[in-house]
């Protein structure tokens, strides 16, 4: 088959790979869409991937063509979005239930071949069969959502919260739609690139701005998501969460960034800083919201680029251009 290969860091190439066989409590997904994230750009860079090379790809759907011996739940035919997410269940975060630290993390398109190919394969337990509206080749924005869920299950977000989100990408605009959808009072968007914040103000965002100072809030706001992983957005955001009010660090920074954190501050007005990390029980919800129309895949999705043009999507994608770009193998 033809797969989307990282071979090292730096060097990612379109080639021909061995078909994916499938062991007894897997599926081979002929994959309809897979998106493009920052992750990717993290595992061209040499980061996360334990070894190289890889088949890219943990944003993605389409159909069960192939099941394993002892595969009951699906059928072939049947339409999947698939949580890439591989978890041992058996180390101590595991046995805590909380999976998405598991000391032997892996998954699907991080550490195994992924879904930037024709055919991937995957644990029947990480499908998640699409009702017959959901279009397939939308469905690959489920797992990016998926990690929005995530990020709002840390956030414990209140009714009535004032959200400040920094970062109009893909991300950033999924956090505010769930914001919407969680009762905040407001939700205010930072973007250095102005055209970007056009498509938060189609959907809805309340202020918007390049500069944060134009946003009349002094008194700052009670969540702040950072979408970006940029230190300047990150290191701005810190500044602007109000009394008792918490930041989520979400977009994902390099190893290396680092930012200061006022320690007075944090005590004396009760500032929570956390973060959240990939999927953790959020997959199946994100689905379940997908198929309620809580993301526009018309918005959401700015390209739809064949498998055959990868590494210059991969290349686009890094540049900064469009929303979500999706493979279409
Ligand atoms: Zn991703
Ligand atoms: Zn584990």
């Amino acid at each position: 088959m033809k797969a989307a290969l990282i071979e090292a860091p730096g060097k990612v190439t379109v080639t021909t790979v061995p078909d994916p066989t499938p062991g007894p409590r897997d599926v081979v997904v002929d994959v309809a869409a897979c998106g493009l994230c920052g992750t990717d750009l993290h595992i061209l860079q040499g980061e996360f991937a334990p070894k190289l090379p890889i088949v890219p790809g943990h944003e993605f759907a389409g159909e069960v063509v192939g099941i394993g011996s002892a595969v009951t739940e699906l059928s072939l035919g049947d339409q999947v979005a698939v949580d890439p997410s591989l978890y041992c269940y058996e180390c101590r975060h595991c046995r805590n239930g909380h999976n998405n630290m598991c000391e032997r993390w892996a998954a699907i398109g991080v550490t195994t071949a992924g879904g930037a190919a024709q055919y991937a394969v995957a644990p029947v337990a990480n499908c998640v069969k699409l009702p017959e509206h959901v279009r397939t080749q939308d469905a690959a924005l489920i797992e990016p959502l998926s990690c929005a869920v995530r990020g709002y299950d840390v956030l414990q977000s209140r009714l009535g919260a004032h959200v400040l989100i920094y970062g109009s990408g893909t991300m950033g605009l999924m956090m505010l739609e769930l914001a919407k959808r969680t009762g905040a009072a407001s939700v205010d968007m930072v973007d250095l690139n102005p055209a970007r914040l056009e498509t938060a103000r189609q959907l809805g965002v309340s202020a918007s701005a390049a500069d944060p100072d134009e946003l009349d809030r002094p008194q700052g706001w009670d969540l702040v998501i950072d979408a970006t992983g940029n230190a300047a957005a990150i290191q701005d955001g810190l500044e602007r969460v109000s009394k008792a009010g918490t930041f989520l660090q979400f977009g994902v920074a390099d190893y290396a960034t680092r930012v200061t954190i006022d320690p007075y501050r944090i005590y004396n007005q009760e500032i929570t800083i956390t973060g959240s990390m990939a999927v953790l029980h959020s997959f199946e919800r994100a689905a379940d919201l997908f198929a309620t129309g809580v993301l526009d895949p018309d918005i959401f999705i700015s390209h739809r680029l064949p498998l055959d043009t990868y590494p210059e999507a991969l290349a686009q994608f890094a540049s900064g251009q469009g929303r979500k770009i999706i493979i279409t193998p």
